[in-house]
């Protein structure tokens, strides 16, 4: 196992902090006259008791959770997204105004987005053309205040997944810690790094019920790591982060594996078909692999396609503006339907 020291990481305010303790910490039953609930019940009848506070550690859920990827309980954090856990993670770890993340674009925004609001730098290593990791650049760039290295894999805009040799060597040479954002991993072949985290007690694996198992609007977000991570995050996440309702649907599809498993074949059949219709248009000059839920394409004028999509109501993301990614467009799988409304838009736009 890495050798690796988490209290030096973590900021000394954070070490010192004595949580907040909530009510139902304590007792979860009996007559609750302990949280100034409202006794008489919920305006809103439901058999999740709504008048009363969720499970602070959501217990169920991450003993669903670790059952899945096969990790212990004690190593999931549930978030509401899997956004909650990189901004946790970040102020868990970066002192404001003096640590900084690194961060390998193209990649998701939210890792800038949740640094800038903490006020960390944000080191940027962008992949190679190929959208591959540049292991020595960013061991370069790497500071004695860069905290978090954050990976995408498979990574959005550009849905491919990064080569496992630099993941881990990036893992295993960092002191701090390496985030892999796995929010695509049900689409791919590959297995998830999850069951590493015993391994590799810098490594954090973020999930998230929000693709495969279409739960985007519960808001349900996973952080895999070494029991000692998830409680600093644990910590200082607010009290009751994940509502009853939420905590309900994501059992209810947690329960559902082999639904979640047929989608994401249906969604890798019409992602073939698309990526073979995309073929056939000359306009389209370049279709990425994926291994994920959308595919990127390089296509002649990119805004100009984007704004006339949009105008006939079908609405792509517009990626031209990242490193490597000129012109370029970032198509999510639809249904059926969905992906012949595209198709047919794009046969009246472009040739
Ligand atoms: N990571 C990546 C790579 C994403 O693309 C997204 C959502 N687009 C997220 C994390 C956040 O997911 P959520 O907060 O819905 O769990």
């Amino acid at each position: 196992m890495k050798k690796f020291d988490l209290n030096r990481l973590i900021r000394p305010n954070i070490q010192k902090l004595q949580p907040y303790r909530s009510a139902r910490d304590d007792f979860d039953s009996g007559i609750l006259l302990d949280a100034n609930e409202n006794s008489f019940g919920s305006l809103v009848p439901s058999e999740l008791e709504l008048h009363r506070y969720p499970d602070p550690y959501q217990n169920k859920l991450r003993k669903m959770v670790a059952g899945f990827r096969e990790v212990k309980p004690e190593q999931v954090f549930m978030g509401s997204g899997s956004d909650e856990a990189i901004d946790l993670l970040i102020r868990a770890v970066c002192e404001p105004g003096k640590d900084s993340i690194l961060i390998t674009p193209p990649t998701y925004g939210m890792y800038k987005v949740s640094a800038g609001i903490n006020d960390n730098a944000v080191i940027s290593v962008p992949l190679t053309p190929a959208f591959q990791l540049r292991t020595e650049a960013i061991f370069n760039e790497v500071t004695d205040a860069t905290k978090i290295i954050f990976l995408c894999s498979p990574n959005n805009p550009t849905a491919n997944l990064l080569n496992q040799d630099d993941i881990l060597e990036i893992v295993e040479r960092f002191d701090g810690l390496v985030v892999v954002d796995e929010a695509y991993i049900d689409f791919s072949e590959q297995p998830s790094y999850a069951g590493r985290v015993s391994e590799y007690p810098n490594l954090v694996v973020l999930q998230t019920l929000s693709k495969a198992f279409g739960m985007a609007g519960a808001r349900l977000g996973i952080a895999i790591a070494s029991e000692e991570v998830i409680n600093v995050i644990l910590k200082i996440k607010a009290p009751y982060n994940i509502n009853k309702l939420t905590a309900q649907a994501g059992l209810q599809a947690l329960e559902r594996l082999d639904e979640m498993k047929a989608t994401v074949h249906k969604i890798y059949k019409e992602k073939c078909r698309l990526i073979s219709e995309f073929g056939t248009f000359k306009d389209i000059r370049k279709v990425f692999p994926s291994d994920a839920n959308f595919i990127l394409i390089q296509v002649v004028n990119a805004k100009e396609l984007y704004r006339k999509l949009a105008a006939n109501g079908v609405i792509v993301r517009y990626r031209g503006d990242q490193i490597h990614c000129e012109e370029t467009l970032r198509v999510t799988v639809g249904t059926r339907d969905e992906n012949d409304a595209l198709l047919h838009n794009l046969r009246q736009i472009i040739s």
